[in-house]
């Protein structure tokens, strides 16, 4: 019988693996559910191939359609479980899919904390990412918030472009975000306020760990550990992009993406 791999996520991890599998001659199912960090991108600079840049969710949508075009089966279904039966078991909201192969590829949820104006700013001087975005604020005054290692590894990518980089640790201090068509200020309970041109949210990265507990996937916090062929401890079962940690960037999840489907491959054929 033919073999069959299943991907979970639809961001540039999991369609770059697809095409690969895809390609191969493998059955491959794309699941995909919900957002993908790219879509908050606004206009992606650093990538290969896009002088000028590209929107992320334009380039998202490309994505998929390369995947469709090339025969993946790419289903709106929400991934709620996953198991062991005959063979390994993704289940969705809708049906359980065996598969000889898995591959994670979901992402990490950035999280906000709901303070007025983060949400509404997100796009207009609220960003998740220093590495990204931090060029766009060389020479202006920007304010990471949040505390730990995470938000002090944000405040160090800042420095060396920003003229200021203000630490908003204390979170409940803080009143609200305002602005106008962009972030300009943010309020203080106390009723002072400072002048920002960007925000950078710190809060670390949860997520697709949960899901991968499930299999009893060794993760670390909320990273899948993988090996070097993006293997989990589990035979047949890979992950790629930006669940699996380190540069949470769109080169690296398409990188990913592709060794995790030609390590699966080959897993398949024996
Ligand atoms: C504001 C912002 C700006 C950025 N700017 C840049 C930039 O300039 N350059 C750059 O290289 N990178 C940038 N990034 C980072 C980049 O978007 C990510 O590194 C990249 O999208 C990671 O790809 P991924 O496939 O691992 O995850 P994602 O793109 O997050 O995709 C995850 C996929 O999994 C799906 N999914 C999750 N859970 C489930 C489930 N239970 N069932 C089914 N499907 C599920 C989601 O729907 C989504 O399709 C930026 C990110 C943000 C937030």
């Amino acid at each position: 019988m033919e073999k069959n791999i299943v991907i979970i996520g639809g961001g540039p991890a999991g369609v770059s693996a697809a095409l690969y599998a895809v390609r191969a001659g493998i059955d491959t199912t794309l699941l995909v559910h919900g957002s993908s960090a790219l879509e908050k991108a606004e206009c992606i600079e650093n990538y290969y191939g896009f002088p000028g840049g590209i929107s992320g969710s334009e380039l998202l949508e490309k994505g998929l359609e390369q995947a469709r075009g090339l025969g993946v089966d790419v289903r709106e279904e929400e991934v709620v479980g996953l198991g062991f039966g005959e063979k390994l078991e993704v289940k969705t909201t809708e049906q359980i899919y065996p598969a000889d192969a898995v591959i994670l590829a979901m992402g990490s949820q950035r999280k906000a904390p709901a303070i007025e104006g983060i949400k509404e700013f997100e796009g207009s001087g609220v960003s998740y990412c220093a590495v990204c975005d931090g060029f766009f604020y060389r020479g202006k005054t920007v304010a990471v918030l949040g505390s730990g290692d995470y938000a002090a590894n944000e405040r160090s990518e800042l420095e060396p472009l920003a003229a200021e980089v203000i630490a908003l640790e204390d979170i409940d201090a803080i009143e609200r975000f305002s602005g106008d068509t962009q972030i300009r200020k943010v309020e203080f309970k106390d009723g002072t306020s400072l002048d920002i041109d960007g925000l950078f949210i710190a809060f670390g990265t949860a997520g697709a760990g949960d899901l991968a507990k499930k299999l009893g996937i060794m993760t670390e916090g909320s990273r899948i550990i993988v090996d070097e062929n993006r293997a989990t401890n589990v035979p047949g079962v890979y992950a790629a992009g930006d669940c699996t940690g380190g540069l949470l960037q769109v080169s690296k999840a398409v990188a990913d993406g592709a060794i995790a489907a030609t390590s699966a491959i080959k897993y398949l054929r024996g």
